[in-house]
């Protein structure tokens, strides 16, 4: 295979962290985005994750030069993949944006060029039309702080060819991913299908009043050897988007469960600013949340 230069469309929370990790394993990367003023910020924000590459990785200096050197930054789509191997797709989760950008695209890019997405809720059949080489599109979903939570699932679509699916897969390799091949379409890939039901099996037990949090965590650390239960997983993910998944559910199915959770999750958490590690409070408090004490499992 061989790819060399790939471009990253999209910098924001994911494409910033895609282009850098892709540049620190060599590659040369061209970030594209329609905003110049978000291309201009990536760059000061490429001195924070340095930092994380160097705590984090033991990343050196050097590399990260190198790193820095191997990016370029273009607010013009025909520029910015007029020699890539590689699109990496990372803008808004939004259909109609996604599905605008692919028309676009398909008719700037070269012959060569492979498309991935890196969407974490829409299905890539929904774009193979638009990409205009449904056969040369495929998923490749990365987790926030991709550098450290590696995961990089590859996911075929029904028109994706093997080669494209290998391909990709290698590449993820490359660029320090572990490698994760899904065969078929999967809303979730594989890691959200087996997270999303424990989370909501764990808020539904606490909104019925079954148990509560830390009986709960405790439960599945003690029965599982896992170093975190679900409370502590919904405290990194953020209360948002777990009130957000839940609003939604809520809305399509009357599940009164359901409502009762989005109402416990906005007056007890949103309404009094605690959204989890990224505020400092959410089930637990950090950085020393309970869960983490020698005597919790006690
Ligand atoms: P974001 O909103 O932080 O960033 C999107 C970026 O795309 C912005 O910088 C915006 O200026 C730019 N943009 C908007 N329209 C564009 C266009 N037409 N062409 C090029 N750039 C455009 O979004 P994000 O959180 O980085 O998510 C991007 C994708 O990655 C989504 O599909 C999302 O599902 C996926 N994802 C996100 C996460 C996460 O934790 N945030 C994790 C995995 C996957």
């Amino acid at each position: 295979m061989g790819y060399k230069n790939v471009t990253v469309a999209g910098s924001g929370v994911l494409g910033y962290q895609i282009a850098f990790q892709t540049a620190f394993h060599g590659f040369n990367v061209t970030l594209y985005d329609i905003n110049d003023e978000v291309l201009e910020k990536a760059k000061s924000k490429f001195d924070v994750l340095s930092e994380a590459f160097k705590n984090d990785l033991k990343a050196t200096q050097e590399q990260l030069d190198a790193t820095k050197l191997r990016l370029s930054y273009t607010s013009d789509l025909a520029e910015a993949v007029k020699d890539a191997d590689l699109l990496v797709e990372a803008v808004p989760e939004n259909p109609a944006i996604k599905t605008d950008f692919y028309n676009k695209l398909s008719k700037v890019a070269p012959e060569k060029t492979i498309f991935a997405t890196n969407s974490s809720t829409l299905l890539p059949s929904q774009f193979a039309d638009a990409t205009g080489r449904p056969e040369k599109f495929v998923a490749l979903h990365f987790a926030n702080e991709i550098w450290k939570h590696n995961t990089g699932e590859v996911m075929k679509h029904a028109r994706t060819s093997q080669k494209t699916f290998d391909d990709v897969l290698e590449f993820a390799k490359q660029i320090g991913m572990v490698a994760l091949p899904i065969y078929k379409e999967q809303p979730g890939y594989i890691v959200n299908s087996l997270l999303v039901p424990l989370l909501n099996a764990a808020m539904n037990l606490w909104v019925n009043e079954v148990s509560d949090i830390e009986t709960i965590d405790k439960t599945w650390m003690v029965a599982t050897g896992a170093p975190i239960g679900p409370f502590g997983i919904l405290d990194v993910v953020g209360i948002t988007t777990a009130y957000n998944i839940n609003k939604m559910e809520a809305e399509a199915t009357q599940n009164p469960v359901k409502i009762k959770a989005v109402a416990t999750l906005k007056e007890q958490f949103m309404d009094k600013g605690k959204l989890g590690i990224s505020t400092g409070e959410g089930f637990y408090k950090y950085p020393n949340p309970a869960y983490k004490d020698k005597d919790f499992l006690k």
